[in-house]
């Protein structure tokens, strides 16, 4: 099983994009998705709760707002919440990766560059797109304001540093285009893939 590392920054289009290679039949993962999940498990609720206190849970429901609020302002408990969250879904992948009947799947991760996640990945799928069209779009998407989209595109990696790591890169602006574009490097990969 070949595994396809998909991320790009924040509004870039990665979920859309990933719904496109889904079209074509290619199982795809969805990492912070199943990440939340697990956080709901008892194993990583009582570790979660042991690092940063009950509040952290609201009716057993993630309090996702105040967990980010603690852990983005003391890089300690960020470090210590992916010690918790990035293991469990690194082997929840690993076992829903092996379940599946295709030559490739999909891992759509919001950072994979910045923590050498590619390693884990045989092939790399950039999305990206202007700043100024990516702030619009999240804008819309979550009904935010201007700022709060531009501190979180600032907490990742720019498409400068990213673009030189990665395999393919689709440029996200028109949304036929991409679809063609997705259906490109589907073919490409499948041949990649049977020539290694
Ligand atoms: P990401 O997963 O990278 O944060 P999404 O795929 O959720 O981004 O896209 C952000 C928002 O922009 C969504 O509402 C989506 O429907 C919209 N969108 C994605 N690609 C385009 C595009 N090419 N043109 C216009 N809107 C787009």
């Amino acid at each position: 099983m070949k595994i396809v590392g998909l991320t790009g920054g924040i509004g870039s289009g990665k979920s859309t994009i990933a719904r496109f290679f889904t079209d074509l039949g290619v199982p795809v993962y969805i990492a912070d998705t199943e990440a939340k999940k697990l956080m709901h498990t008892d194993a990583l609720k009582q570790a979660i709760i042991d690092l940063l206190g009950k509040d952290a849970y609201k009716e057993n429901l993630l309090d996702r707002k105040w967990v980010a609020e603690q852990v983005f302002a003391n890089e300690k408990l960020l470090k210590g919440l992916n010690a918790i969250v990035h293991p469990a879904v690194g082997k929840h992948f690993r076992d829903w990766a092996n379940k599946q009947d295709s030559s490739y799947v999909i891992k759509e991760v919001a950072i994979l560059f910045e923590n050498g996640g590619e390693k884990e990945c045989d092939l790399t799928i950039l999305v990206i797109a202007p700043e100024k069209e990516r702030v619009k779009r999240v804008m819309e998407r979550d009904g935010v304001d201007e700022i709060a989209v531009k501190s979180r595109i600032k907490q990742q990696w720019n498409d400068e540093k990213k673009i030189p790591l990665a395999d393919f890169i689709i440029e996200n602006i028109n949304l036929e285009n991409s679809r063609k574009e997705v259906h490109e490097i589907h073919v490409k990969i499948l041949r990649t893939l049977v020539n290694s």
